[in-house]
């Protein structure tokens, strides 16, 4: 069998750059999760999350606390 690890989307991470200076996608491997990795656009220190979103168009945003008020 030929495996090849290129483009996994269990071996590598996809994040969006925290810097609102870049906001560039950066695909990190999936070795880096726990760790901190730079962006090699700005340099940037992030964390890279433990579990990755599941792969889906959807983005969703979990806001912790109640939500509501006018
Ligand atoms: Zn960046």
């Amino acid at each position: 069998m030929t495996v090849t690890e290129s483009n996994s989307a269990s071996h590598s991470v996809t994040m969006i750059c925290p810097n609102l200076n870049c906001g560039r996608t950066v695909t990190t491997p999936s070795s880096n999760r726990g760790r901190t990795a730079r962006c090699p656009y700005c340099n940037a220190l992030f964390r890279v999350p433990q579990e990755s979103s599941h792969t889906g168009d959807g983005h969703r945003s979990p806001v912790p606390g109640k939500g509501g008020g006018a």
